[in-house]
């Protein structure tokens, strides 16, 4: 099963990968945490991508997806997997078509655009929390954890350096720039179903599970 989520940053295209790969057990390929993770190598590349994390730009083509492809021939993904962040231009889901057809005899069967006004993603961005150790993230206005540490592993939650008011407007911008074409490309393909994404978690979550038990 390969199952996209498409949307701008700070949607929720984190929180709901998370309980689709309970549902469905299937793993998620999120180029972010694949980036902030090479980023942590202290060498050219890792500093590099830290940089543009920081400034909110996308990292080079080509450097996005040797990381993903090197992801995809792992054995964790050999069930699928649900993609959080890629692609994120036309250049890249062309990309991706390639490689899934190549290595796996098929494309995409649904791309979920979570749909959310830019007021609700800024708040939402500003509140978010991220696991130093393990990358899982909450929020300070849904489910930040009382003890201050991470739920699953125990680590520091801290805000992540690419979310503070400045960096989120650029994102916003580059995702109305890069990524909103995706959202032609993929109805263009006839694949791609478009999801309230400002409503509670769950309500969201109910209307992507239907979209998959038709
Ligand atoms: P968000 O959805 O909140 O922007 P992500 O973790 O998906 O968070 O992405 C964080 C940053 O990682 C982006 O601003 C960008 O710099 C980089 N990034 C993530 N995915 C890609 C990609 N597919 N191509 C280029 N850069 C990416």
């Amino acid at each position: 099963m390969y199952i996209l989520l498409l949307g701008a940053p700070g949607v929720g295209k984190g929180k709901q990968a998370d309980l689709l790969k309970k549902e469905f057990n299937v793993k998620i390929l999120s180029t972010g945490n694949l980036l902030r993770e090479r980023a942590k190598k202290d060498d050219d590349l890792g500093k590099e991508i830290e940089l543009c994390l920081k400034k909110g730009n996308l990292v080079p083509f080509e450097v996005v997806v040797t990381l993903l492809e090197e992801a995809i021939n792992s054995d964790e993904y050999k069930n699928g997997m649900i993609f959080d962040g890629f692609p994120r231009t036309t250049e890249q889901a062309s990309k991706l078509e390639e490689i899934l057809i190549k290595k796996k005899g098929m494309g995409l069967e649904k791309v979920i655009y979570l749909d959310v006004r830019p007021r609700v993603i800024k708040e939402r961005i500003l509140s978010r929390r991220i696991c130093e150790k393990c990358g899982k993230d909450y929020n300070l206005l849904l489910d930040y954890p009382k003890t201050g540490k991470c739920g699953r592993c125990g680590g520091d939650l801290k805000k992540r350096s690419d979310d503070t008011p400045e960096t989120v407007e650029h994102r916003l911008e580059v995702f109305k720039e890069s990524t909103a074409p995706l959202i032609n490309y993929y109805k263009e393909k006839g694949v791609l179903v478009s999801i309230n994404g400002d409503r509670d978690v769950n309500a969201v979550f109910d209307s992507i599970k239907s979209v998959f038990k038709k």
